[in-house]
């Protein structure tokens, strides 16, 4: 099964994608964490892209095109992935299209987190992981069950995301709906879109899509 999670920053696509690859034994391809890895291990794609991320733009299509291209034609993608953040743009999307027929694969699914702008903010603002092991938290609505402490490695450091801040999440909002909203249209048009409430709580999000993803597994 290979399956899209398409939202605005914030609506909760890299957790739930996090549970869904768990769950169904999908790979996670998150540009955004491979673009951060690139960013860390100062490569030239992580130089190029750095700069534009602290801006809150897109990394340009082609950058992001070929880096999925590549890590979806490794054989642990065979068994199906979910793509957390990509694609963001039309012709991000029409290249995934083009790349995936070339491998006689498709997208079995999108499902779109639907959420409320306000509550975006919000939750961005608050949100930390962990630094050791990556796990999300957030100031108020998800909490390590003992403060300071990371429920899933015992981990004590924690970071934020240097675009988390309110200016930076004020243009990715907006490239958001300038350049990726689109792809809502795209995918109803090919019939493939399924929309889910996220503002509901983490566990009855997932219990959603788990509902859609079951109807799509049904013979
Ligand atoms: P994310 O972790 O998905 O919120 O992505 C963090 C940042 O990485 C975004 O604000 C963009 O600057 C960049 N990025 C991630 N995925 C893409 C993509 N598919 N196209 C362009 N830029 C991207």
């Amino acid at each position: 099964m290979n399956l899209i999670l398409l939202g605005p920053p914030g609506a909760g696509k890299g957790t739930q994608a996090e549970g869904i690859a768990k769950k169904r034994g999908l790979i996670q391809l998150s540009t955004g964490d491979m673009l951060r890895q690139a960013v860390k291990a100062g490569t030239p794609v992580g130089q190029e892209a750095s700069v534009i991320m602290e801006a809150g733009g897109l990394v340009p299509d082609h950058v992001v095109i070929k880096i999925i291209a590549e890590r979806i034609a490794l054989p642990d993608c065979a068994e199906g992935f979910i793509l957390d953040g990509f694609p963001r743009t039309l012709k991000q999307a029409a290249a995934l299209d083009e790349l995936l027929t070339s491998q006689g694969k498709k997208i079995d699914a999108v499902i779109e987190l639907k959420v409320n702008d306000a509550a975006l903010i919000d939750r961005i603002s608050g949100r930390y992981v962990c630094a050791n092991c990556g796990a999300s938290y957030h100031d108020t609505s998800c909490k390590p069950k003992v403060e300071g402490v990371c429920d899933r490695c015992g981990g004590k450091d924690f970071i934020r995301r240097p675009d988390d801040n309110p200016e930076t999440v004020k243009n990715r909002l907006m490239a958001y709906y300038r350049e990726t909203a689109p792809l809502i249209g795209y995918y109803f048009a090919k019939g493939k879109l399924h929309s889910v409430d996220g503002m509901a709580p983490i566990a009855d999000v997932a219990a959603q899509v788990d509902g859609v993803l079951n109807t799509l597994a049904a013979p």
